[in-house]
C-alpha cells in the first residue's frame, strides 16, 4: 500500500526528528551511547584522546607525553579502540594511533569548551 506513504523528504524528516517525533532508541543503540560516555568518564582515556586529537601519536610517545606506562596506554586505547573511537596505523613494530573519525572528537572538544568558558 505504498499510495498512502508520505513522499520522501529529507529536510522534513530531519524537521520531524529534531522536533522529538522518532523511535525509542534500541538496546543495542543504548549500550554503545552509554559505553562511549563511560570511555570519556576516565581522565587518562580524555588525556589520550586529546593528545591525538590533532595527529597521530605512538604508544610510546602517549606514555612519554603523559607519564604513564606503556602498558597503562595499551590497556586504555584496547579499550578506546573496542568502542571505535580510535584507529591505529602499524610501521613497522610502531602503532600510531588517531580518532577512528571526527563524532565524539567533537563532544570532547564541546565538553572542553564548556569545561572552560564562563
Ligand atoms: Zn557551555
Amino acid at each position: 500500500m505504498t499510495s498512502n506513504h508520505q513522499p520522501e523528504n529529507n529536510e522534513h524528516s530531519i524537521n520531524t526528528h529534531s522536533a522529538g517525533h522518532h523511535e525509542p532508541l534500541d538496546e543495542e543503540t543504548l549500550f554503545i551511547i552509554t559505553q562511549t560516555f563511560k570511555a570519556l568518564a576516565d581522565p587518562t582515556r580524555v588525556r589520550i584522546l586529546y593528545l591525538i586529537a590533532e595527529r597521530e601519536v605512538s604508544v610510546n610517545e602517549i606514555a612519554d607525553c603523559l607519564s604513564l606506562s606503556q602498558s597503562t596506554v595499551s590497556h586504555q586505547l584496547r579499550f578506546l579502540k573496542n568502542l571505535r573511537l580510535v584507529t591505529f596505523r602499524r610501521a613497522g613494530t610502531t602503532l600510531y594511533y588517531s580518532p577512528e573519525d571526527q563524532h565524539v572528537m567533537t563532544i570532547l572538544r564541546q565538553t572542553i569548551h564548556h569545561a572552560q568558558h564562563d
